[in-house]
């Protein structure tokens, strides 16, 4: 049974995380996507140093660090009167205190880097148009269901499929996933149709009453990726669906002019409604468990899901070789160590949604008070223990 490969639902970054770091320790899996290609939305992602700490694990950190643009702050402005509140740097002081930096890359560039390598190993074999739709176990190996296929057989079966999970269906039976009331729209502009005195080369955040902006550099400063955010306490889940300006404005007219007109350069609005989980400790069955969204799914303001996704990665692979060959105590410890760390990040993503990102009247002035007379080690302080996270520590 030793030498079956483990089976990997789901071909997105924790899926084809997954397959490397077991590569890395010297086991075979095979990958089944879903979609007909294997590739990511076109639009950005911010990535901690956390997140380098998983490249260099997942031996991709050159390749990773080549694609990322590195911004020199996470800026923090009101919204509504344009000012400033905050700045965290992410200079040197950063760096020495976290051992890596804090960046900004093109998902399919992220999603890129993991498929190149995975594609690079002989110990992952990649499929694309298998949908897995079950599992049944004997206590000795697994087999996957895979829609109009065969079942495979693996000595274990990873449930890398997101948000909507098939595997976490069966696992945990949830559930549809929350819908937060959310509405996000995203585009990505050339840089020179960015108003010029917004380039600024710093993760953006405009926070305003139920409502925010997001905006950075990409591509080698040739993009602007924009994220608005309205919490319209909409109740139905919508991904990806194309929208017009006006619809994004409407969210939007309260707030100060200089924040509004970056509606208006951008193009090809696209709408999701986002949608996270309850945390929930349990996510192993046997030799299945789950990983990155199907796991943990959360809402985007603490931008840590791909990054836990790569953590939760790095822990799979290390207690595969702690365990060699003991595949159910392997993943019963993997989510152990991982079920912690995680939920608080669900649950504070929740929270700074609501404290940071929408308040208003007293809770916003409460907000600017407190974020805007920290010092930067006091900052490094408060994100320590997330950002100091490499998968292997919980
Ligand atoms: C607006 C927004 C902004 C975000 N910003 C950030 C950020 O800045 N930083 C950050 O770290 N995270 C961010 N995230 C979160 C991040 O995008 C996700 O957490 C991450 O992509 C999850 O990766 P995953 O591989 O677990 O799931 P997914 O990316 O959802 O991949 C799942 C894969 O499984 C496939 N699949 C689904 N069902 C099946 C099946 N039955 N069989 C086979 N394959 C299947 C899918 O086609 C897909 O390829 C953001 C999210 C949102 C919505």
């Amino acid at each position: 049974m030793k030498s079956l490969p483990v089976i990997i639902a789901g071909g997105g970054i924790g899926g084809l995380a997954a397959a490397l770091s077991l590569a890395r320790k010297g086991v075979a899996s095979i990958v089944l996507e879903r979609a007909a290609e294997l590739g990511e939305i076109g639009a950005g992602i911010q990535i901690g140093p956390n997140a380098f700490h998983c490249f260099d694990n997942l031996g991709v950190g050159d390749e990773a660090r080549a694609k990322a643009v590195y911004i020199d702050s996470l800026r923090l402005m009101d919204a509504v009167s344009g000012e400033p509140i905050a700045t965290i740097p992410l200079d040197h002081r950063f760096r020495k205190r976290f051992r890596n930096p804090y960046a900004v890359v093109h998902r399919a560039d992220l999603h890129g880097v993991l498929l190149d390598a995975c594609r690079n190993s002989n110990l992952v074999d990649l499929h694309t148009s298998h949908s897995v739709t079950g599992y049944q176990q004997d206590g000795d190996s697994v087999q996957a269901q895979c829609e109009g296929r065969k079942p495979l057989l693996g000595s274990a079966l990873i449930g890398a499929d997101g948000l909507r999970s098939d595997i976490r269906q069966q696992l945990v039976g949830d559930g549809e996933p929350r819908v937060s009331g959310h509405t996000t729209y995203r585009s990505v502009i050339p840089t020179e149709q960015m108003p010029e005195d917004l380039r600024w080369n710093a993760a953006t955040l405009w926070a305003g009453p139920k409502c925010h902006i997001v905006h950075y550099p990409l591509k080698g400063w040739e993009l602007f990726n924009l994220v608005v955010t309205y919490h319209n306490d909409v109740t139905e889940a919508v991904a990806g669906k194309p929208v017009n300006k006006e619809e994004v404005y409407r969210g939007f007219e309260h707030i100060a002019p200089r924040a509004r007109q970056i509606i208006e350069h951008g193009d090809n609005w696209k709408l999701w409604v986002l949608c996270d989980r309850n945390p929930i400790l349990d996510w192993v069955d046997g030799r299945v468990a789950l990983l990155g969204d199907a796991a943990h799914p959360m809402l985007q303001y603490f931008a840590q899901g791909a990054c836990m996704a790569m953590e939760d990665a790095v822990c799979l692979g290390h207690m595969f070789e702690l365990y060699q060959g003991d595949v159910e105590s392997a993943l019963d410890n993997y989510v152990r160590q991982r079920r912690v760390r995680t939920a608080r990040v669900q649950l504070d993503s929740r929270l700074i949604g609501e404290y940071i990102y929408h308040p208003d009247g007293a809770a916003a002035e409460v907000r600017n008070h407190v974020m805007s007379n920290l010092t930067p080690d006091q900052w490094y302080d408060k994100l320590g223990w997330l950002y100091g996270g490499t998968g292997l520590d919980n």
